[in-house]
């Protein structure tokens, strides 16, 4: 159902070369090893236990029976651990004697390790793992480079230069994380700023018909109901006109909030226009939309927007019918939130007309001039005489 996640499919690819090309080198690595007779036998069964591991994992990913992360995860806790424990091993066996080769090996392999932990765990605990890995790794040559046992000047040197890179290159994974992001905050703020309403942080126009088409699309391939509620502010240019215009915005800002607990998370709330919201609410028939409009429309009503008298809000309710478009639905709706306000204003009318036609019928008490609350009706905002009811639009 979920579309394709153009980050998450170039993650799999890049699991996908990369595993197998891991696995490669590791069980080249091991046998050459062997065949040359300079690697430990130990050094030879964990790389060919390696390759095993990550032909495995490739498998895995391929086979997308478990989410990326969990695989990936899976997959680079179990190399840190096997790193770490394979260091450990060296570290003990080895001892004194001689050689520094198996720890050069293993400092050799940490960086391609570092770019997986960052991948899979994040910038902050993919900066404690990797650091944690190094460290292990350090504490390991310093087991041996410590004392004054005799080894080769210059795998000494070998080992502390590659422990050394490894040190630099931990602190540039740290940076570049850094930047990605700062980065990925840019986008995210961009992203935002470009479906956000600035004064209400609701949905935006543009946002809202997006989503809308999506819906109505979802809807009707799965056959399941949807709805849309259009409510506008009534007579909110006398707010303005008698309060100020900031006034006016105090009041559209505060709209969302007060709403919200009716709202669920799967609806979506969008600033149509100057006082005009939308909701989209998947899932929801005629029936559970006009009830959730008529609950809006009382707690509208019922709320001191500190204005000086009530204000209310008038509702059309319309569900999608089938091969109908994301247009219509919410040309219904509004030919229902016109005959609300026709009807005197704080109503909800819903669309039950079918096929193009336009008919609309109350919903609830079926007395539009009344509030739920025994608030005072929206007619008295213009009762006082300042402004008359404006004239209707259609
Ligand atoms: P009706 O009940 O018929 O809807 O009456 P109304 O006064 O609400 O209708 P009208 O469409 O005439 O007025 C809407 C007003 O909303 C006009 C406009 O100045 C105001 N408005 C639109 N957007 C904003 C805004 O972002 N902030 C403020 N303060 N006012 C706005
Ligand atoms: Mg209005
Ligand atoms: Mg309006």
């Amino acid at each position: 159902m979920a579309a394709v996640d153009p980050v998450q499919q170039a993650r799999r690819q890049a699991y996908l070369l990369v595993l197998p090309v891991a696995a490669i080198v590791s069980a080249i690595t091991a046998t050459f090893g062997v065949l040359t007779g300079r690697g430990t036998l130990g050094g030879a069964v964990a790389g060919f236990a390696a390759a095993a591991a990550l032909l495995g994992f490739t498998y895995v990913v391929a086979a997308r029976r478990i989410p990326l992360v969990r695989a990936e995860r899976a997959l680079v806790a179990f190399v840190v651990l096997g790193m770490a424990a394979s260091v450990v091993v060296v570290a003990v066996t080895t001892g004194s004697s001689g050689r520094l080769v198996e720890l050069i090996r293993q400092a050799a392999w940490l960086p391609p390790i570092f770019a997986f932990v960052y991948l899979a765990f994040g910038a902050r605990n993919g900066a404690w793992i990797a650091t944690g890995l190094w460290a292990v790794t350090g504490a390991a040559a310093a087991v041996h480079l410590l004392p004054t046992h005799a080894h080769p000047a210059e795998e000494v040197v070998l080992l502390v230069e590659f422990l050394l890179v490894d040190g630099v290159i931990l602190l540039l994974f740290a940076g570049i994380a850094r930047v990605l992001r700062a980065s990925e905050r840019v986008a995210s703020d961009m992203e935002h700023e470009a479906t956000t309403d600035a004064l209400t942080q609701v949905a935006n126009r543009r946002q809202g018909e997006r989503r809308l088409e999506e819906e109505v699309e979802r809807a009707e391939r799965y056959a399941r109901p949807m709805a849309v509620v259009l409510f506008d502010v009534d007579l909110f240019k006398r707010v303005n006109d008698v309060l100020g215009h900031a006034a006016g915005d105090r009041v559209l800002r505060r709209l969302p909030a007060l709403l919200e607990g009716d709202v669920r998370d799967s609806d979506l709330l969008i600033r149509w226009g100057g006082e005009e919201f939308l909701i989209l609410t998947p899932e929801l028939t005629l029936e559970d939309a006009s009830r959730l409009a008529e609950r809006l429309r009382v707690a509208i009503a019922g709320h001191d927007f500190g204005v000086g008298a009530p204000l209310t809000a008038s509702f059309g309710v319309a569900a999608l019918r089938p091969a109908e478009s994301a247009a219509d639905v919410v040309r219904r709706a509004d030919q229902a939130m016109y005959a609300a306000k026709r009807a005197g204003r704080n109503a909800v009318f819903r669309s039950t007309g079918s096929d193009g036609e336009a008919i609309v019928e109350p919903v609830g008490s079926g007395d539009p001039t009344k509030s739920g609350d025994g608030w005072p009706a929206a007619r008295s905002l213009a009762a006082d005489g300042a402004a008359p009811i404006l004239p209707d639009e259609s």
